[in-house]
């Protein structure tokens, strides 16, 4: 039998349920109609140890949205189930919370801190001006950032420095790059994802939400900054040109069924 350390790298697709939300909260002056988005989040083995992207929402939403999110409730409402967490997903998938050896943080939103503080031996990537805005959020950002979700004692964090850092190569094999993408939110990051059989996946996260946002036909319903956000999928779709990534956006309810879920996996 094959050991653990000899598996190659996977990476693995999952959702924490749907936000139920109204089409222009993802589509900028799109209508007013009910509209519903996948919260994905990742898992890639490696024989380096095991790494989380995002981890979706904090489990508590599937029982208290409202205690563990507050107002913001009114305009993005949770449905999940307890065993979407990504500790109980993961668990299901025999992946134990000790293996996690890197949480990476696309950015500090509200549904995407659901693994930040429950893997024990992990240390947090995020960019630091995205961390530090999540503390100092301007009015129309506050309610998106839930500061007990990531603002817990003993936390390993490693911050990135945007520009800097582009490209940051989490192992030096080339398996996990982290793009710098800010605009959707100060400090965001997207993944390069490259693996042995498929081909490259790019995983916008929240620099393209829906395909229509990618390809230049809508604004994201919220932003921090609307250039930076049209310069970071034009950067993007530079890169997913040169390495023929196929691109994972980040809310996309049409996109999101044609992938593989857990417990398939791309190696
Ligand atoms: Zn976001």
């Amino acid at each position: 039998m094959k050991k653990e350390e000899e598996q190659g790298i996977r990476l693995y697709m999952f959702q924490t349920g749907v936000l139920k939300c109204k089409e222009n909260n993802i589509k900028m002056n799109a209508s007013l109609e009910p509209y519903e988005i996948p919260v994905p989040w990742y898992l890639i083995t490696h024989p380096k140890g095991n790494v989380i992207i995002d981890g979706g929402n904090a489990v508590e939403c599937a029982t208290d949205p409202v205690g563990h999110w507050g107002d913001i409730t009114q305009v993005y409402w949770p449905v999940m189930q307890e065993k979407e967490g990504c500790v109980n997903a993961l668990k299901e998938l025999g992946i134990a919370p000790e293996s996690i050896k890197f949480v990476l943080q696309s950015h500090l939103h509200l549904d995407h801190t659901g693994a930040v503080g429950r893997f024990p031996n992990a240390t947090h990537i995020v960019q630091r001006n995205e961390y530090e805005y999540a503390f100092t959020a301007d009015w129309f950002a506050a309610g998106g950032y839930i500061r007990k979700d990531f603002d817990k004692p003993g936390l390993k964090w490693h911050f990135l420095k945007g520009e800097a850092d582009d490209g940051f190569d989490l192992f030096g094999d080339g398996s996990i790059r982290i793009i710098y993408t800010p605009g959707h939110s100060p400090g965001h990051s997207s993944f390069l994802i490259t693996l042995s059989q498929s081909a490259p996946l790019l995983l916008t996260v929240d620099a393209a939400y829906t395909t229509d946002h990618w390809d230049d036909k809508a604004l994201p319903g919220f932003l921090a900054s609307a250039v930076d956000s049209v310069r970071s999928v034009a950067k993007l779709r530079f890169l997913a040109s040169k390495h023929g990534a196929t691109v994972v956006t980040g809310h996309d309810p049409d996109a999101w069924p044609s992938f593989k879920k857990a417990p398939e996996f791309y190696d």
